[in-house]
């Protein structure tokens, strides 16, 4: 169990509070840049502290790393402590609400003592804001509906956090010589995108000595319940786990209970009793007699079902589909050659051109773009014409170089502007293999203006794919307005292909999106968006993303060979 959300959400914490304070005009930037960092960092912190490498991560000064060395020795820092006195204000809680900022905050502070989100709800309902500068009816309205947000967001964890705390409890518990079997169970196995508790189901030789175990492990912070067959932990990073022990006869019935979900449940439960049979978390039985139990297929099976994977299981059809033995066969990690979107220091990326081959080489890509953002988006130091015309000429370099096995490709993320048009010329784009097309502007635009302008990018004849197709950012903020049924129609008629942006935070198309998609024979690609040579492993997020959207294989390019690849996106 790794530290760096801890770090990196104290450092945040300190630039929100220095803006708020306000003493300082620059400070808050390194701080609020140092936490990004460690929130990309491929490695436990603590690792890259033994080493004695802090000051190495980007944004990360002597300062910084004094500050984060406390943090890990002793869990506060002086600084946050000076700064939580003098403006008692949890920020986290209220810079969690859509559009609303640190100066925001700070007026919400001084005007009315506001400190937290019950404070913040008790002004709205009280009408305390109505008078406030710059608080017009609308902006209240989506004030009160990002207080809910906010609060989702307070009590939900990106499935990615989930699986990073999880997967390290199970491994441990894999170890013990008492422990016969050990999944995930819960939404997390399901691959949710986003999670509220942890489910973890053991099969044991001896129960009390794995429940000593794991409510004393190192990742425990407080212990919420110890029984014989289940207990319950916060960990460190505040999430709770749920561990539960199952008799080994029991173990699948338990696990296809506790993995739900529990519309998926009800129906499986409806069939069985259908067909004279009762299912619980102990068994599938016929009168007193048990007929399945230990494991979860042979449940499925006895209820004259094909296995159902988790990620399906949400009562959408796949349970039809499992008696018609026609669940669609889905996409694998092992499926992915290559990825089409991932950005370099040359934007706003934060490795070289060079290290970030190197991490895709390690995958085996058969074929990897270099997509940096484009000129309109000046904070990402985005590309013009002339610099994407010397990549060009790079990539044509690397590629003849020999030293790269698999096939770079000339890609760029081209900014959609606000009518629709594209900030790169034609005649360049022309000399792309993959353009992809991404809003990053103008987000509020009302739906009939976001859809049109969407629309009319897809329109270009050298556009191949639509990046991050709706915008949102999970826990964060919600999708852009946008008919998508009218892009998927214009992307059909121009041959241009969704995105499924696999960064966890994204998760842009969601499930339900990416199965209306495919339904028109939409092609899919399942792109990383990686920043950071770390964040290339975004790909397995983006797979359990398609799965739960139904998706094959043959509907994602980028499991094509290259020539295949090349073909389907022609124009
Ligand atoms: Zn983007
Ligand atoms: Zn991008």
């Amino acid at each position: 169990m790794t530290k760096n959300r801890e770090v990196a959400l104290a450092l945040n914490e300190i630039s929100l509070l220095l803006q708020i304070e306000g003493t300082d005009k620059f400070k808050h930037l390194s701080y609020a840049r140092a936490a990004r960092s460690v929130t990309g960092l491929g490695e436990d912190i603590e690792v890259i502290r033994a080493r004695g490498e802090l000051e190495k991560i980007p944004g990360v000064g002597t300062g910084i790393s004094k500050k984060i060395e406390s943090f890990l020795d002793t869990g506060s820092i002086k600084l946050l402590d000076e700064l939580r006195e003098q403006v008692p204000v949890k920020v986290w809680e209220l810079d969690a609400i859509p559009d609303v900022g640190p100066k925001t905050i700070k007026m919400l502070y001084q005007e009315l003592g506001i400190i937290d989100l019950d404070s913040l709800e008790k002004a709205l309902n009280e009408g305390k804001l109505d008078d406030l500068k710059g608080m017009g009816e609308k902006t209240l309205e989506k004030m009160r509906e990002g207080i809910a947000i906010a609060r989702l967001g307070s009590s939900r964890t990106l499935m990615s956090d989930a699986l990073t705390a999880a997967e390290p409890v199970v491994t441990e518990l894999r170890r013990l010589a008492d422990v016969r079997q050990v999944e995930i169970a819960g939404s997390l196995r399901r691959r949710r995108e986003t999670i509220g508790d942890i489910d973890i189901l053991v099969d044991a030789v001896e129960e009390s000595k794995v429940m000593d175990y794991f409510v004393s492990a190192s990742y425990v912070e407080e212990v919420l319940a110890h029984g014989s067959t289940k207990s319950a932990i916060r960990t460190k990073d505040g999430l709770q786990i749920d561990l539960r022990i199952v008799p080994a006869e029991s173990y699948g019935a338990g696990l296809q209970y506790f993995t739900g979900s529990v519309d998926h449940n009800v129906k499986l439960r409806s069939i069985g009793v259908k067909k004279g049979l009762r299912l619980n978390e102990y068994g599938l039985f016929r009168g007193e007699e048990k007929i399945a139990g230990s494991d979860e297929e042979g449940i499925y099976k006895a209820l004259g079902l094909a296995y159902i994977p988790p990620e399906l299981r949400e009562d959408r059809g796949e349970i039809e589909a499992a008696q018609e033995g026609k669940l669609p066969n889905l996409i694998t990690i092992n499926d992915i050659r290559g990825d089409l979107h991932i950005h370099t220091d040359q934007s706003d990326g934060k490795n070289t051109i060079d290290e970030m081959l190197t991490a895709a080489a390690k995958k085996k890509y058969e074929y990897y773009c270099l997509s940096d953002h484009t000129q309109s988006l000046t904070i990402a130091n985005g590309m013009d014409e002339s610099r994407l015309l010397k990549r060009i000429d790079e990539i044509d370099d690397l590629n003849v170089s020999g030293n790269w096995r698999m096939k770079i490709l000339k890609g760029a993320e081209v900014d959609i502007l606000a009518d629709g048009s594209l900030d790169i010329e034609d005649s360049v784009l022309s000399q792309l293999d993959v353009v992809t097309v991404s809003v990053h502007s103008r987000m509020k635009d009302d739906k009939k203006k976001m859809t049109e302008r969407v629309c009319h990018a897809l329109e270009n004849k050298h556009v191949h794919v639509l990046g991050h197709p709706t915008g949102r950012l999970l826990l964060k903020r919600p999708e852009f307005e946008i008919n998508l049924e009218d892009v998927f129609e214009t992307a059909k008629k121009h041959n241009v292909v969704m995105e499924l942006n696999a960064h966890p935070q994204r998760l842009d198309l969601n499930a339900g999106n990416l199965r209306a998609a495919t339904r028109i024979g939409l092609k899919i690609a399942i792109n990383t968006d990686a920043h950071y040579t770390s964040e290339l492993d975004f790909m397995q997020f983006g797979v359990f993303q398609a799965r739960r959207g139904w998706v094959t294989k043959n509907d994602v390019v980028n499991s094509y060979s290259l020539s295949n690849l090349m073909k389907a996106i022609k124009k």
